[in-house]
């Protein structure tokens, strides 16, 4: 938003001092830190008459509530301090290699209604989108808040994306999406600031603020699907890098004697070797060959093997099924020990559809890092299953999108205005 769009506005703009303390003020109540006033003085350290301003404020703005009970000590009851859910909603969509997700979010990144289905993102952008699209005016449509503003949009996608500018990058799965403004054309439609990341960024920020990682501070997400990808939690934050492309581990060369191509034009990566697409080539090879029983009547029943049917043929003691899960996990589990030696995490969560189909992978991933990982990286180290259903990156895209928005590099932005609604260059990077 340029200085002239700003004299549209219906308050005073905001003053460096007032945007700390309205930043700071929200952050506290957003994590649930601070629920009352003198919550906010003790941990913000500003003075009490500041943050009596600073929570008028963001109730005069719509963005803050208190309810009228608070829990009673015998005096006078505090009044508890609460984000409006209601003020507006965000819309999410967290695409995979096979299906599209879309959820629509209240102001908490609490999840109303979501929709699932197949999809296949290699059928490139025009048509992915405009599914995409579909599906959000039916959410909007059946809304119970039909009168709340859009704040913004976030979408992952299942490869490398440019973070600053919201672009997919040379991603290996996706062909047409590379350079694709996928920004733009969704801010467009919806004249909403757009915000774009790595699908495992987002799981690992779901699991961050509402999963099994709440309150952990180093943690590595690793998804096995159809691709594989790790997101890293660093002191409690999502550790994007430079550019947004940290924690992409699938391309890491595990066994270049393998002469594995992989859909990357490189040579033995970690996911052509044990992602989906590798379980259901190496389980239809071992139908084919007579190796595997199970998987041989689906091959003659003309059915195609998925990964989710070596794990199944797994669960049934299929002994090539069992071998081709282990493999997978024991080659993950090799990658992901490095990574606990070199970061030390207190929990890995192991997500994706192929991690998440049985206990086969988990376990297997689960001896290898223990067995391969310094003794003092693993005392206290926990590797657990993703539990947030259907997807934590549903949740994750909606809380990249409010830590966007109540940042304090954009919130002075929208504030005067009243909301986000209409000013999709929020989203931009501002010049320096
Ligand atoms: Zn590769």
């Amino acid at each position: 938003m340029d200085e002239s769009s700003l004299s549209a506005a219906t308050r005073a703009p905001v003053s460096t001092d007032q945007l700390d303390g309205l930043v700071t003020v929200l952050h506290l109540v957003r994590s649930g830190q601070a629920r009352t006033r003198p919550e906010l003085a003790r941990l913000s350290g500003m003075g009490r008459g500041a943050v009596t301003q600073r929570v008028a404020e963001l109730m005069d703005s719509g963005l803050l509530v208190e309810s009228e009970l608070g829990r009673s000590t015998g005096g006078r009851p505090p009044r508890e301090l609460a984000v409006r859910a209601e003020a507006g909603l965000v819309l999410v969509a967290p695409l995979g290699a096979t299906h599209l997700a879309a959820g629509v979010t209240d102001l908490t990144g609490r999840v109303l209604d979501f929709v699932v289905e197949p999809g296949d993102i290699a059928a490139g952008p025009d048509a992915t989108l405009a599914r995409l699209e579909q599906l959000f005016d039916q959410l909007l449509s059946r809304t119970t808040v039909p009168e709340a503003p859009i704040y913004g949009i976030g979408v992952g996608l299942p490869g490398p994306v440019e973070f600053a500018s919201g672009t997919p990058v040379s991603p290996p799965i996706m062909p047409g999406w590379d350079g694709y403004p996928v920004r733009a054309r969704l801010s467009e439609r919806h004249d909403v600031p757009v915000w774009v990341d790595n699908d495992v960024n987002l799981m690992a920020l779901g699991e961050l603020r509402v999963g099994a990682a709440r309150n952990q501070q180093d943690v590595i997400y690793v998804k096995v699907g159809t691709g594989i990808g790790a997101g890293l939690i660093s002191s409690g934050r999502l550790h994007r890098g430079t550019q947004g492309a940290a924690g992409d581990i699938g391309h890491a060369r595990v066994d270049a004697a393998s002469g594995i191509v992989c859909r990357c034009g490189n040579v033995g990566c970690l996911e052509a070797l044990a992602g989906g697409a590798a379980l259901s080539r190496d389980g239809t090879v071992a139908a084919a060959e007579g190796r595997s029983e199970f998987l041989g009547r689906m091959l003659a029943a003309g059915q195609p093997i998925a990964a989710a049917d070596v794990a199944v043929a797994a669960e049934h003691g299929d002994p090539v099924a069992v071998e081709l899960l282990s493999r997978s996990g024991q080659l993950v589990g090799e990658t992901v020990a490095t990574l606990v030696n070199f970061f030390n995490p207190s929990l890995v969560l192991l997500g994706g559809g192929v991690a998440l189909a049985g206990d086969m992978i988990l376990a297997s991933v689960r001896e290898t890092v223990y067995r391969r990982s310094l003794p003092l990286a693993t005392r206290e180290l926990r590797i657990e299953r993703s539990t947030l259903t259907p997807d934590p990156a549903l949740s994750g895209a909606a809380h990249m999108v409010l830590d966007e928005l109540f940042s304090r590099q954009r919130l002075g932005r929208w504030l005067p205005v009243g909301s986000p609604s209409g000013y999709p260059e929020i989203a931009e990077e501002p010049a320096a």
